[in-house]
Formats: C-alpha cells, structure tokens, sequence
C-alpha cells in the first residue's frame, strides 16, 4: 500500500511539472535570451551574432543579449553553454569551430553532437588572407615566396586552436609546407586591432571582419578562399589564381541551446532565427560584409545537425592528414 501510494504521490508529482514545463514552454520567452558568443568582441562571429540577435529579439518579443566568452579557440564559450540550465535562456552561436575541435584536442570538455541541441545553420562566410598595410610582398605569388623564405620570421595571428583563422593558417601552412609563428588572442576583432597597427604581419579571417578594413585600405588583402572572386572584394583573387589549388574554406556557423531543451522551445528558437535571417537589414547588412543569410529550410535543427556530423568527420581526416597532432 505504501509504495502504491509512495507511486501515485510520484505521479502526480511529475504529471504536475511536466504541465508547468509545458507552460514554460508555450510562455517562452519570459525573460532575455543570451547568446554566448565564444570570441571577443568586436569581431566577426561576434557582428553576425550581434546582427542576428537583434532580429531575433524583435522576433520573440524579448531581449537577445550577446554574451562575449572568448578563450582556447571557441571551447571556453561552447563548454560554458554545455553546462548552462537547458531552459533555453542561455544559447550558443559558433562556426566551423564547433566541428574541428574535437580533432584539435585531446580532451573538450564537451561533446559537440551529444551536449547540444542545433537549433539551425546562420550563415557561410569567406576567408580573407590580409596583411597589415606595409607587408613587403605585392601579390599572392609574392606572398607565397615571401612566406617559404621568411616562415617563422612572420607573425601569423589567430583565435586559438579551434578557431577558423587557426585553421585556415594551418591549411595554408600546410599547403606551402612552412611554418610562420602563430599568435593567439581571444578573438580576432582584437587581432584586427593589431594588425591595423602594424605589431602583428598576417591573419586570416572572415569577410565580416576585414572586408571594410580591406576596403578602406587600411590593411592588405592577398586572396580569398571561395572558388570564384567575390562581389564586395572584386580586387582580391581566389587561391587558385595564385596557384593555390584546391584551397577552398567557406567558415559556417550555428545556433545551439544546451542538450534537452524542450523541443518546442527549440522549435520558436529556429522560426526566430529563420525571420531573423529573412530579415531585409540583416540581409543587408550581411551583403555589404561579403556573407549571406542561409535559406530557411537550413536554419533548422535537423539541417544543422547533419552538417556538424559531417564536417566533424571531414575535419578529422583534414587534420589528420595535415599531420597535426591534438592538444
Ligand atoms: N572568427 C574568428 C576565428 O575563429 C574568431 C572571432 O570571431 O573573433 O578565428
């Protein structure tokens, strides 16, 4: 009798939060949303966050809040979002980092397709090979020779490992088979900042943050890493055309809310992010950086979820053939 009671007083304990979880879910949101960006600020993930969230907030009704956590390429912010409440309050935007990681380290403290749940792609954004404004070489045949002469004498800044501009500097240095000397920040909007004055040689880093530096030639630009030129930057030529071949890296990026969110919370999550992107200024505004909203049906959990399964496995194989060992 007792445990039959014991099991019924269970019952309608549980009957009675499943009802205010889904409460909670059909008033969400009651409260601002905060989206861990896992870089500085001020630089590229961080602008299209910024971007997005403000759409989004219009959207829900709430206030979208951009929370800086940068460190260790990405994983400090991703980790952070990993161990957050699931009440989906506390999300994640991050790009391609998501998926390289778990072949750069040999321990994260997060496991990238089982500690999340997608809520959907973003954006694809092109990397840029740029330089501060008084680097001796004149053209990307020139800065290909520069580099095997000078390697190590060059500083080659990045947002750690993890990062994309670590990865597109490790694709690159493994595709002239040199070394330059990597130096990592916390984001490559400060990164940027020393570029600009002239303490650090090359980056390589999205379109959304050095397209208008590029433009206003206050930094060098060498080459871009999409297969064709691109509209905002007609000037600057693909790697192939420097005789780079088969370089090609597109950085893309998704929102995350922790595991076991309620589904339907990450269901208002995805329409959100599929108005924001929609959105005429955010479509705008991505255009003059040199990127592009995704279509709606790939800001969609199951179109993320499929795209961060396979790049974790092309990204193993990348680097494990690039020969670099994890941290
Ligand atoms: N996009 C940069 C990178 O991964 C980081 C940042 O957004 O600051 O290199």
């Amino acid at each position: 009798m007792k445990t039959i009671l014991k099991t019924l007083a269970f019952g309608l304990a549980a009957g009675s939060s499943l009802v205010s979880v889904a409460a909670m879910a059909q008033d969400y949101p009651t409260q601002p949303v905060t989206i861990v960006v896992p870089f500085s600020a001020g630089g590229p993930t961080d602008t299209v966050t910024r971007l997005v969230a403000a759409a989004m907030s219009e959207e829900l009704g709430q206030q979208v809040v951009v929370q800086n956590v940068g460190g260790a390429g990405g994983t400090l912010g991703a980790g952070q979002v990993a161990a957050a409440p699931n009440d989906g309050y506390t999300l994640l935007l991050h790009h391609i980092g998501m998926s390289t990681a778990p072949a750069l380290y040999a321990s994260l403290p997060y496991a990238p397709m089982e500690d999340f749940a997608p809520i959907g792609l973003v954006t694809e954004v092109p990397m840029t090979i740029v330089a501060r404004k008084d680097f001796e070489p004149a053209s990307l045949e020139d800065l290909i020779a520069y580099i095997k002469e000078n390697g190590e004498n060059i500083t080659y800044a990045n947002a750690g490992i993890g990062a994309a501009s670590q990865l597109c500097g490790m694709l690159f240095m493994d595709a002239l088979d040199t070394k330059m000397t990597e130096v990592p920040y916390q984001g490559t909007g400060p990164a940027m900042t020393d570029l600009l004055g002239g303490q650090i040689d090359m980056m390589c880093d999205q379109t959304t943050n050095t397209t208008s530096q590029i433009q206003a030639g206050e930094i060098k630009a060498y080459a871009v890493t999409t297969p064709s030129r691109i509209a905002v930057l007609p000037d600057v030529p693909t790697m192939a055309e420097g005789g780079v071949e088969n370089f090609e890296l597109a950085i893309w990026h998704g929102l995350y809310a922790p595991a076991g969110t309620d589904p339907a919370i990450i269901d208002r999550l995805s329409q959100a992010l599929q108005a924001a992107l929609a959105d005429e200024t955010v479509g705008n505004s991505f255009a003059e950086l040199g990127t592009y909203p995704v279509p709606a049906d790939l800001a969609t959990p199951a179109a993320l979820a499929e795209k961060l399964e396979g790049q974790i496995g092309l990204w193993a194989e990348v680097i494990a053939a690039a020969g670099v060992s994890a941290q």
